[in-house]
């Protein structure tokens, strides 16, 4: 069985399947999943990531991280956790870069939040040196003092989506063409609820056949990071890609060896992914008592911690090949056209947390 006949054979049960089932079910299945069935990074996968242009990246966010356990009093205990890891690559050099600082490793527990069992098991790999433990989401985590790494993680998180018409919004849903049997959108009868999750920019603003989006699930985690915060203490760091200011605009992408393709002709087989929207989980920060930074862009947050001093201080022991490459990736990393502008960087905190490096006014 393909996802696409798991798809319909919901829907034959359920009904139109709402964005966020389609969603869960395209991307964590444990039997039909596009991260649960493959490793996707890399040139020779379908996306690559940060982490996996240049080691400097997870080497800068080691030093981030051991910087606000620092600011934090360097506690004698503090949960170093990843949201969705990949195959591990950003732990694995943050750690490596990180040891030097006094204290801060006899002080770690790392914890890695993954649905995938194929990419525990490569994470598994790549932090084979440290006592590590996973978990299936973030509720599952144990109390205590936190700091939480998550890139492209949030973008991966089941969306909603929203239609307007001449009554108000409908959720959009997947249904199957009673002809073709080819997957096909459509709309909920009735007035979707969701939408009181929108900002009023939104809510207002949109002209008929326009889309908005929300994810309960980005929001909630965000909640539940926030409430953590307040009473624990630490600091939770979100790289993606997405906008500072929430607006209307249809979003879902799939990617597939490198490229964009269609949503629906490629279920199961590419990438999904939305825009994070860094204004509405910046409001469940607030709302769940922390203090939500930023964003920033990526390129402004990597300079300010010291990418460009880093890249000549690797260039300085390598083969004028491999110097040619640590540039590249540098301005891979930073550049306005590149991931620089595009890719946003938030820190969230407790309500009386110091900015953490990277968010100083
Ligand atoms: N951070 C990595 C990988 C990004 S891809 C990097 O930058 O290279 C998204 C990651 O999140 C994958 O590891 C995927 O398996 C994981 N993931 C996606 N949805 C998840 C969910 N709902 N719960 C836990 N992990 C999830």
């Amino acid at each position: 069985m393909s996802l696409l006949d798991h798809l319909r054979r919901r829907v034959a049960t359920e009904g139109p399947l709402p964005v966020t089932d389609v969603m869960a079910d395209a991307l964590t299945h444990p039997r039909f999943g596009y991260y649960a069935t493959r490793d996707p990074f890399g040139a020779a996968g379908d996306f690559v990531t940060a982490p996996e242009v240049s080691q400097m990246f997870g080497e800068l966010i080691g030093l981030w991280a051991a910087v606000v356990w620092q600011q934090m009093g360097s506690p004698g205990h503090v949960h170093l956790v990843e949201l969705g890891p990949g195959r591990g690559t950003l732990m694995a050099d943050a750690l490596r870069a990180s040891r030097p600082v006094p204290g801060f490793h006899a002080a770690l527990q790392v914890h890695l939040v993954e649905a995938s069992r194929t990419l525990r098991e490569i994470q598994e790999r790549s932090l084979s040196g440290y006592a590590s433990s996973w978990h299936d989401d973030v509720s599952g985590l144990p109390d205590g003092p936190v700091i939480v790494i998550a890139n492209e993680f949030f973008d991966a998180l089941p969306i909603a989506q929203l239609v307007r018409t001449g009554a108000g919004w409908h959720e959009r849903r997947l249904a199957f063409d009673p002809q073709t049997d080819a997957p096909v959108w459509t709309l909920t009868p009735g007035i979707s609820p969701l939408a009181a999750l929108l900002h009023p920019t939104v809510l207002m603003g949109a002209r008929p056949g326009e889309i908005a989006e929300v994810s309960p699930a980005a929001l909630s985690v965000a909640d539940l990071l926030a409430r953590r915060l307040k009473r624990d203490g630490g600091a939770a760091l979100v790289i993606d890609y997405g906008h500072g200011e929430s607006a209307a605009g249809d979003t879902l992408q799939a990617v597939q060896a490198h490229k964009s393709v269609d949503v629906l002709a490629t279920l199961g087989e590419a990438d999904l992914t939305a825009h994070v929207d860094f204004a509405a989980l910046a409001r469940a920060v607030s709302q769940g008592g922390g203090l939500a930074h930023g964003p920033v862009t990526q390129g402004a947050f990597l300079s300010a911690l010291g990418i460009a001093q880093r890249a000549h201080g690797l260039m300085a022991k390598a083969t004028p090949e491999q110097a040619r490459d640590i540039e590249a990736a540098t301005v891979r990393l930073i550049d306005p056209g590149e991931m620089g502008t595009l890719f946003k960087v938030a820190a969230w905190t407790g309500p009386a947390a110091a900015p953490p490096p990277g968010f100083e006014a």
